[in-house]
């Protein structure tokens, strides 16, 4: 049996004919660039997360860059973000005019950890970019009391975890959205939501955010060719949009299966000693962007599912601080213990809503298979 990282081609076909209805609506009306159906689709996802403002951009690296921009990052003021992610958490810091400052994670959730952040926090440091990552919402009671105490913006980068839930102690149960100063989303094809090219959004409440998010997008412009300000070129496309509005239809759906798909390895592998699986905080309902586990083993292990054509993904290989690209900070992996230690043990199974429960038992026996023979 074959089993990909992810199956892209399967949700297409199940969709196939309104995402075809829905390309062919946007070419005929020429609606490329800016037009109605990028206007829809802001409206719409705006109001799944019970949100003010949606702003499409470019892609999800751009999302964070021009957040971090729209806040009012400047030169020399330092960000800080999550020791373990994708670089574009901290990439789009630099590009924002930012310093990067990593703080590590928490050994159990994965995600930034408050008193890591609070460690780090210096005269000079005005924002935080929160990463939930793989989908597992962070700890944003905590680190919004920090945000408070120290005067701090907070970005939600938001890239792997549309409708993930967390549980406010003020205002109970909400989706991954507006639980900072602005989220930020990736529709890069495999993320939970996902156009097929790129794409990315700013979410907020703050109207002041939203309309110079909005212009720095755009190339800083308040009409067509009056321009208050410098931006960028990064918008959402009116076909990439019209393909993501018909896939919101069905997120509600597939981050249902995700779950269900998430609980149910959780369950068969909670008992094979070499092996943690992911803890769930029960403030949080995870995305699940990614199930991952920690074995000792780790290349053992992923050696053998590929060997029996399961896929399978290390997130991330090699922590940020440890990065060739940030050498010049001048960090040992001893810095970030937690994050330099899970890149050695961290491994990502196949998580994704089109997994047949065939394909699951599969990739669980395989498992059990490998810890029997070592
Ligand atoms: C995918 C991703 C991004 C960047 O999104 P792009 O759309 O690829 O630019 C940012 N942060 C995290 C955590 C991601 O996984």
């Amino acid at each position: 049996m074959n089993i990909p990282f992810v199956d892209l081609k399967a949700q297409y076909l199940s969709i196939e004919n309104e995402i075809q209805a829905a390309i062919n609506d946007v070419i005929s009306e020429t609606a490329f660039i800016k037009g109605k159906y990028t206007a829809k689709f802001e409206d719409e996802f705006a109001k799944a997360l019970n949100a003010d403002y949606c702003i499409g951009v470019g892609n999800g690296t751009d999302a964070i860059s021009l957040s971090l921009k729209a806040i009012g990052i400047t030169h020399g003021d330092e960000v800080i973000t999550a020791a373990n992610s994708f670089i574009a958490s901290s990439e789009s810091i630099t590009n924002a005019g930012g310093k990067v400052q990593f703080a590590d994670c928490d050994k159990s959730t994965y995600t930034i950890d408050p008193v890591k952040i609070e460690e780090k926090i210096t005269p000079r440091t005005k924002a935080i970019v929160v990463v939930h990552l793989y989908g597992q919402p962070a700890d944003m009671d905590a680190i919004n009391i920090l945000a408070k105490r120290y005067n701090l913006k907070i970005i939600e980068d938001s890239a792997q975890a549309h409708f993930a839930e967390y549980k406010t102690e003020l205002e109970g149960w909400k989706k991954i959205g507006t639980l900072g100063d602005a989220s930020t989303f990736s529709f890069f094809p495999g993320k939970n939501l996902g156009a097929y090219g790129d794409g990315g959004a700013i979410i907020t409440n703050n109207p002041a955010i939203e309309k110079t998010a909005r212009m720095l997008a755009n190339h800083g412009r308040i009409s067509k060719y009056d321009h208050e300000f410098e931006g960028v070129n990064s918008r959402l496309d009116g076909l990439q949009a019209a393909i993501l509005s018909v896939k919101l239809k069905y997120l509600a759906t597939w981050t249902d299966k995700r779950r269900k798909v998430a609980a149910y390895y959780s369950e068969m592998l909670k008992d094979i000693p070499e092996i943690t699986i992911p803890y769930v905080n029960e403030k949080t309902k995870p995305a699940w962007h990614l199930y991952v586990i920690q074995t000792k083993n780790r290349d053992g292990l992923s050696q053998f599912l590929n060997q029996n054509g399961i896929a399978t993904g290390i997130h991330y290989p090699i922590a940020l601080p440890n990065l060739k690209a940030y050498e010049y900070l001048g960090y040992k992996p001893q810095d970030y213990p937690v994050a330099s230690n899970l890149q050695n043990k961290i491994l990502s199974l196949p998580v994704f809503p089109e997994l047949t429960k065939e394909q699951q038992d599969f990739i669980i026996s395989k498992i059990l298979e490998f810890h029997k023979k070592n």
